[in-house]
Formats: structure tokens, sequence, C-alpha cells
């Protein structure tokens, strides 16, 4: 099921964002790798990145904010660092 980035709910979308799962299709949108150092036995997974757009489903997660520039996840109704109301919420 693909749901529309206005239609996402918002108690839905915290809880996305706090899993750091696509809303949508709830598969997550980090980026890992898997790093093997010298001199260790076993790889050490590392957080490389979240990607602007979900990779499964290809709903919009991230957007630079319009007034201040910030990435906010787009599924929250408010830029975290200004406070402007989201754009995409109401698109
Ligand atoms: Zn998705
Ligand atoms: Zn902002």
């Amino acid at each position: 099921m693909t749901i529309r980035a206005g239609n996402v709910r918002l108690e839905i979308a915290e809880k996305a964002f706090d899993d750091q799962v696509c809303p949508s299709c709830q598969k997550e949108f980090i980026i890992r790798s898997w790093k093997q150092l010298p001199g260790e036995t076993k790889r050490n997974l590392s957080v490389i990145s979240s990607t602007n757009f979900c990779r499964f489903c290809g709903l919009m997660l991230f957007q630079a904010c319009g007034k201040c520039g910030e990435e906010n996840f787009v599924h929250l109704p408010f830029c975290a660092s200004c406070g402007e109301k989201t754009e995409l919420l109401s698109a």
C-alpha cells in the first residue's frame, strides 16, 4: 500500500520518524554499510545516511525547509529549526 504524502497521519509520521522507517511501507530509510577493519574478525555496522525518498516505495521523506533550509522529515507538520509549516502536508 502506498500512501500519498499528504495523507500520512501525524501519529504514524511520528512513529515512523522515531523508528527511522518510511511511514508508507514501514521500511528503513537509513542506509548502512558494513565495514571490516584490518585486524578485526567482525564487520562493524555503521549508519551512513538517510535518503530523501523512500527507496522501496518512492515516498518523499526529507525536504529542505523553504524558509531556513533545514532538512526536515516532511511528514511532521513543522520545521524543526524555524517552526515554518512543512509545505508538503498542505500540497
Ligand atoms: Zn516507503
Ligand atoms: Zn525552517
